[in-house]
Parts: C-alpha cells; sequence; structure tokens
C-alpha cells in the first residue's frame, strides 16, 4: 500500500472477535473435484492457475487480516473471452465463484469463506488501458487496470481520472466500481458511479454483455450498468468500463480553519457551497482529539493554527483557469466567515508543499488512532443537515457505553460521510474495549438509521454488514435485491454469502 488511508478504516489494531468471520459458507456449493479443476486451469493455462497454498496466501487475506478464508483454485484470466469460459463452466458445474481485484476492499467481499471450494477469479493480468479519446474526454479500460495507472494515463493526455482512494496503487477499477468506491473528490465529481459510461461483463452462465458505450445520453430503457456497480460481484464479473475524463484543475486554493462547533461548520459550509459552487473540491472536518493524537505521533507534523479550537475543517477550492479566481475567493469566504463569527481562525496554504502538509494532517488521521490503543470504527453517512445532531448523539452514547472511551468523528462532511470512530479509554485493556464492538456498533448505527442515514457510506456490504442489512432493509426492497440476483446469478455461484 503507497500511502495511508485518507478515507479512515484499515487500522484496526487486531481481529475482533466476529460471528460471520468464521461461518462456513457458502456450504451449498460441493468442492471442484480434481477433473474439474484440470478444465478450469485448461481455459487460463497452468501459468495462470495457483494452487500452491503458499502462493494462495495473498489472496486469501485482506489486509488487516479481518477476513481470511480458504480456496480450492485461483485462476488470472488474461481476457474477456476467458473470463466467459470460466463462468459458463462454473455455471454448468455449480462451482461457486469469488471475484477479485486489488483486494483492498474493507467488508471481506473479495475473500472466501473458510470451507475451501470456492474458486478465486483473480482480474489482474487484465490491465490493459484499452483506448483513450482526450477530445470526447473517455477513457475504455480492462477492469484489472489499477486506479492508479488510470490516473496517470488521463494525465497524460493532460485529463483528470478524479477517482482518488488512499489504496489507488493497489484497487483496480473492477474493484472501485463493483464496489461504488467513494474517497476524496466525491464532493466535487461524485462516487465511481457517476465517472462510468459504459460497461463490459460477464453474467454468470458466461455470456458476454459489451455495454462500452461512451454515451454522455442514452435512455433505451432500464440503465443495466448500474446494477453491476456497487454489486460487489455478485451480479457479473465487470471485464471492461468506459470511464469519463475531466479538465485538469490547473490552480487550488487550500485553508486550514478553526473553529468552535461542528454545528459552526455546517453553516460555514453552506457558506463554501454559495460562495464557491463547483470549485469547492474538499470539506474535511477533523475534531481537536484528531488533530491532537496527529501532532502527538505524526512525524513533523504541525499545527498550522496558534491556538487550539475544538473543530478543524480543511477547506480546498480547484479551478479550470490559472488566474488567481480560487484564491481570491477562498479569502472572500473566509472574510464573511469571521464577519459572521463562523470561524475562529485560518490559515491559507502559500505553496504546494503547505498544501501536502495541511492534506497530510488529515491523512494521518486514521494511522495515528491505531497508535492510541483499540479503535471501533464506522463507515456511516447521514443527510448533511444532520451532522452535528448524529456526532452529538454518538458521543453521547458512546461515552455513556464506555466511560473515557474518546471519540473522533471525522471525514467528508461535504459527502455526510463521516468516519464515526471511538479509540480506547487511556487506561482500558485493548480487548475488554474491542469486546463492546457489536454493542457500540448496534447503538450508532441506530442513531444513524434514525437520521435517515445510511450504514455503509462508501465500503459496501460485502461479508461485514450482511446481517445488518437484513434488519435495516424494508422487506420490500430486499425483496427486489433478491429478485435481481436470481434474474441475473439463478445457480447463485457468484460470490455467494456476500451482500445478500
Ligand atoms: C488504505 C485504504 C484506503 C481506502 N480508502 C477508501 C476510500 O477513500 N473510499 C472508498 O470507497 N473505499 C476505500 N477503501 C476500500 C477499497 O479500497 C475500495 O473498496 C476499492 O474500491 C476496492 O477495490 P479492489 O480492486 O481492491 O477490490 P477488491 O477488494 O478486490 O474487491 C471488492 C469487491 O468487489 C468485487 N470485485 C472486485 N473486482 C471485481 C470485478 N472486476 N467484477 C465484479 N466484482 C469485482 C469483489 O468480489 C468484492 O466484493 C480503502 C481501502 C484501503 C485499504
Amino acid at each position: 500500500m503507497r500511502r495511508y488511508c485518507s478515507c479512515d478504516c484499515i487500522l484496526i489494531t487486531r481481529p475482533r472477535p466476529n460471528k460471520t468471520m468464521t461461518a462456513n459458507e457458502p456450504s451449498a456449493f460441493a468442492a471442484p473435484n480434481s477433473a474439474l479443476l484440470d478444465k478450469f486451469i485448461s481455459i487460463v493455462g497452468p501459468a495462470n492457475a495457483i494452487r500452491d497454498p503458499n502462493e494462495m496466501q495473498g489472496y486469501l487475506e485482506e489486509l488487516r487480516r479481518l477476513y481470511v478464508g480458504k480456496s480450492a483454485l485461483i485462476l488470472r484470466p488474461g481476457s474477456t473471452e476467458e473470463v466467459s469460459e470460466i463462468l459458463r463452466l462454473a455455471n454448468e458445474s455449480r462451482t461457486a465463484i469469488v471475484p477479485q481485484g486489488g483486494n483492498t476492499g474493507l467488508v471481506g467481499g473479495q475473500i472466501p469463506f473458510d470451507a475451501g471450494n470456492e474458486v478465486i477469479l483473480s482480474l489482474s493480468r487484465m490491465n490493459r488501458i484499452r483506448s483513450i479519446d482526450p477530445d470526447g474526454n473517455t477513457m475504455t479500460v480492462d477492469a484489472g487496470v489499477i486506479l492508479e495507472q488510470a490516473q496517470l494515463a488521463a494525465e497524460k493526455v493532460n485529463r483528470l481520472f478524479p477517482l482518488s482512494l488512499a489504496s489507488e496503487g493497489s484497487c483496480q477499477i473492477g474493484g472501485n466500481l463493483s464496489t461504488n468506491a467513494g474517497g476524496t473528490a466525491m464532493l466535487a465529481y461524485g462516487n465511481a458511479r457517476d465517472m462510468v459510461l459504459g460497461l463490459e461483463a460477464v453474467l454468470a452462465d458466461g455470456r458476454i454483455w459489451d455495454g462500452l458505450r461512451a454515451l454522455r445520453k442514452d435512455n433505451t430503457g432500464y440503465d443495466l450498468k448500474d446494477l453491476f456497480i456497487g454489486a460487489e460481484g455478485t451480479l457479473g464479473i465487470i471485464t471492461g468500463a468506459v470511464l469519463k475524463l475531466y479538465p485538469n484543475p490547473a490552480e487550488r486554493a487550500t485553508a486550514f480553519v478553526g473553529l468552535n462547533s461542528v454545528q459552526d461548520a455546517g453553516r460555514f459550509f453552506a457558506l463554501a457551497r454559495e460562495a464557491s459552487g463547483n470549485e469547492l473540491t474538499g470539506f474535511e472536518i477533523l475534531p481537536r482529539f484528531g488533530l491532537e493524537i496527529v501532532l502527538k505521533h505524526g512525524h513533523d507534523a504541525r499545527d498550522p493554527l496558534e491556538e487550539p479550537h475544538n473543530w478543524y475543517v480543511l477547506i480546498e477550492l480547484s479551478g479550470r483557469e490559472a488566474d488567481g479566481r480560487c484564491a481570491a475567493c477562498l479569502e472572500q469566504l473566509l472574510g464573511q466567515a469571521f464577519e459572521q463569527e463562523l470561524v475562529s481562525d485560518a490559515a491559507i496554504a502559500a505553496s504546494l508543499s503547505q498544501r501536502k502538509d495541511f492534506w497530510r494532517l488529515r491523512e494521518l488521521m486514521s494511522e495515528v488512532q491505531g497508535l492510541e490503543g483499540g479503535s471501533i470504527k464506522h463507515d456511516v453517512s447521514v443527510p448533511i443537515s444532520a451532522i452535528p445532531e448524529f456526532i452529538e448523539r454518538a458521543n453521547n452514547l458512546v461515552t455513556r457505553m464506555i466511560p473515557g472511551s474518546r471519540p473522533v468523528p471525522f471525514g467528508h462532511y461535504g459527502d455526510g460521510n463521516i468516519h464515526y470512530n471511538l479509540s480506547q479509554p487511556v487506561e482500558m485493556d485493548t480487548d475488554a474495549f474491542l469486546a463492546q464492538w457489536d454493542a457500540v456498533v448496534t447503538g450508532v448505527h441506530e442513531i444513524v438509521l434514525d437520521l435517515n442515514g445510511s450504514i455503509s457510506a462508501e465500503h459496501g456490504i460485502g461479508r461485514m454488514k450482511r446481517e445488518t442489512l437484513r434488519k435495516v432493509k424494508a422487506e420490500v426492497e430486499l425483496e427486489m435485491m433478491r429478485k435481481i440476483k436470481v434474474a441475473f446469478d439463478p445457480n447463485g455461484i457468484l460470490n455467494p454469502g456476500k451482500v445478500l
């Protein structure tokens, strides 16, 4: 992994006990016998099939070792046609398939269960940029292209592919689309779903759907690509995509702002939206305790402001022309915010390196929480106007449940996506703290739902939130989802035991 997580999430200090972690699903499938395994291997060739347990290891567990599984075979197809042959055989033989991209998912969707009867289909060899059209602002890629490679390919033709995650050095476009990833550019460009024009996917029975259309407008009935996006590999295998490209920003203006309350952060956000419209490309919040632990543990981290403040906002504006408009707009905005007493102090980045230092304070938030002992984490969203109420209610709840625990609510204010984290009390035993995981998560989720929010803002459902999904979705929604699953995958071979 190249960088630390700006979305927060990976640095849980140790795996927590969880019933779904050891569940032996999908028990309905028999383990493929050796004749069948040989047939699968002959599709990709022995060099692209992995059976050696040592070589398998990297595909069987994710970063945090929260999910560790077993697999009968790992296949690394080199083309859409090979994916098609694999699925045809899997469907005929009723073999369960687990699609895997860069294996950076945080909800266990890409990891097989421990029965050892599933075959992992890794897209990593399908990593070609198929074509780029700078005039049409599109790029057609294989699903296994690493996100950072896609960004670089766009940059080479002076365009921007704006999806940006801390895992971008490893995650793949197919995985990004299958999880409908969010990230730091969401405020200005939307999530992964918003950056796609067309898809190519292989259906459970092996048929190839060529939906690689580069059209901005196409109202020809149901939008099938949107079903595959966010489906976490349960409806088909994404093998290619037409992505949208955007003009490269020519200038940026960034400020680190101190505020008294999260309510003021909300009012400041509304003002910033009004004053800068689409030029507002970043609006992240940090609590004082978060900044304190960044300053304590972060190498060379420095508080840009002289006095401590209860809350901080990292705000960024981006413009298409290098004409100083963004800097002027930011200064004017801060002036208005001071007048209205929404902000107490602010530092504007005077150089690229200062801008990087400001962002580093935000990006270190996850890493440093790992150094403060156990941490219980949530990836939730609520309507933007409900963020202050959410944080206040959640803080009251968790500090009542675990006196001395230290809430660290931070993240993408402008998306309503708060990483509501809780660091353990200083003197508490870490295992005893983490034993409260389920109770805390249930309580926080209840508040989220009461505010019409979502239990998964950007990471998906996978294995981790499957049981919760059943509790929080209306029966009519679950029924529609189950019917879609059966229509696309009648034998249930695609990523069984995930999402539904
Ligand atoms: C450090 C770090 C930072 C992160 N930051 C963010 C963030 O800011 N925002 C965010 O949204 N997420 C974030 N994540 C989570 C993760 O990176 C994203 O979910 C990412 O989109 C997963 O891509 P992947 O290629 O690694 O997919 P994988 O982890 O391999 O798979 C994820 C899911 O997609 C399915 N899948 C993968 N490829 C395909 C395919 N081609 N066809 C069908 N199904 C497929 C898998 O079966 C699985 O269910 C972060 C993770 C880490 C480790």
